[in-house]
């Protein structure tokens, strides 16, 4: 990893900083990291940056770094996947009985030693927070920042939550960095994944929130295909119009290819950026990148720290150029037309169709022919 990083740092070191800042890591968690070094760091980064929020513990430091770098930073509030058993969808009764819901279903009657388990991860748990108080709070932090986003949300069946009480922050201190191997090893995870439903409710939840204020989202998508098709497909029939208002990022997008095709052919305001640390761990990421149309792939290190933002970014732009058959600029051209554009003008531009939201619905091929027909037919009266 050192030497990697290393690696990455010299070639970044190549690059004019008039091309960096043109770079948007779409998706990282610098405030996982001590807070003194973050705000130090993030004032000489080249690059610009999406900073997620996962839990209540890091609005707030969120929200901190994006004052502090009001020009290099987009805030995005939120609640990630893997706390989603924290957060209760009705009114608390009893901490136990609501991670008792969660956890062990009264039918069929559990096994031994998943009641076994349940009583070990209990005391770990922390008292669930009502989402009827966790809205609120994010929309007043949506509403102090007009260009925040919602992020980190998603869903994830992967995750299995873990024998240990919540980290406070900085969480990098403690806490594995992605993935689903424990950094404590497979003994410090309980067998209790949070069931998908759970997950879905707090998730729409915080889309609802996102499609009223017309913020766009930051989407997390593990081993769960189908599940993230639906949720889109059910926001756009609920929603209509307003749903395309919004952008989503599919976030170290780990769907295949063909599961990409079919979504974006779907929803026109869906967009996917890819990460080396997560989506080059697998060599089908070429394939993914390949499949996705040029004008909506972003870029993204998803890293926890804000030093490596940059370099993995780049690292990663150049797997893209790559794919994609781009030049990569090795100087800043603002003039340049766009049959001259290189892979940071493309994905600055990206970014930009991202930010600004206000897709158009796909016409189907009937109504397009119909509606050429009505143009020239307006279009002829008025020459008349
Ligand atoms: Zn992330």
């Amino acid at each position: 990893m050192e030497s990697e990083l290393k690696e990455m740092q010299a070639r970044l070191e190549t690059v004019p900083r008039s091309v960096l800042e043109h770079v948007i890591d779409v998706h990282c968690h610098p405030t996982d990291s001590d807070m003194a070094m973050t705000l130090r760091v993030a004032e000489q980064m080249p690059i610009r940056i999406c900073a997620m929020a996962t839990r209540r513990s890091d609005q707030r430091l969120v929200a901190d770094l994006a004052r502090a770098h009001p020009d290099k930073v987009t805030p995005c509030f939120g609640y990630h996947p893997w706390f989603a058993h924290w957060i209760a969808l009705s009114p608390v009764v009893s901490k136990e009985e609501h991670y008792r819901a969660l956890f062990l279903p009264p039918s069929p009657p559990p096994k031994p030693d998943l009641v076994a388990a349940f009583e070990r991860l209990l005391p770990y748990l922390p008292d669930p927070t009502p989402i009827a108080d966790i809205l609120p709070e994010l929309r007043e932090s949506l509403e102090t920042f007009p260009n925040a986003m919602l992020g980190e949300v998603g869903i994830d069946r992967a995750c299995r939550v873990p024998y240990r009480r919540p980290a406070d922050p900085p969480y990098s201190e403690y806490a594995p960095t992605h993935g689903d191997e424990d950094a404590d090893g497979p003994r410090s995870l309980s067998p209790f994944t949070i069931p998908l439903e759970h997950q879905l409710g707090v998730l729409e939840a915080q889309l609802g929130l996102a499609v009223e204020l017309g913020r766009n989202v930051s989407l997390h998508s593990v081993k769960c295909q189908a599940a993230t098709g639906e949720v889109l497909d059910r926001m756009y029939r609920k929603h209509g119009e307003r749903w395309l208002r919004i952008s989503v990022d599919l976030h170290s997008c780990g769907l295949s290819a063909q599961t990409f095709r079919d979504i974006a052919k779907r929803h026109p305001n869906v967009f996917l950026s890819l990460s080396t640390v997560i989506n080059a761990r697998s060599p089908a990421h070429k394939d993914l990148i390949a499949a996705c149309a040029p004008d909506r792939i972003l870029v993204e290190s998803d890293f926890h720290d804000v030093r490596c933002s940059a370099p993995y970014t780049w690292h990663m732009l150049q797997t893209i150029a790559e794919v994609k058959d781009w030049r990569v600029e090795d100087a800043w051209d603002a003039d340049a037309p766009e049959d001259r554009w290189g892979a940071v003008r493309r994905l600055e531009e990206n970014w930009r169709a991202f930010e600004r939201g206000g897709h158009r619905p796909y016409v189907k091929r009937r109504q397009r022919r119909d509606r050429a027909i009505e143009e020239w037919e307006a279009e002829n009266s008025e020459s008349d």
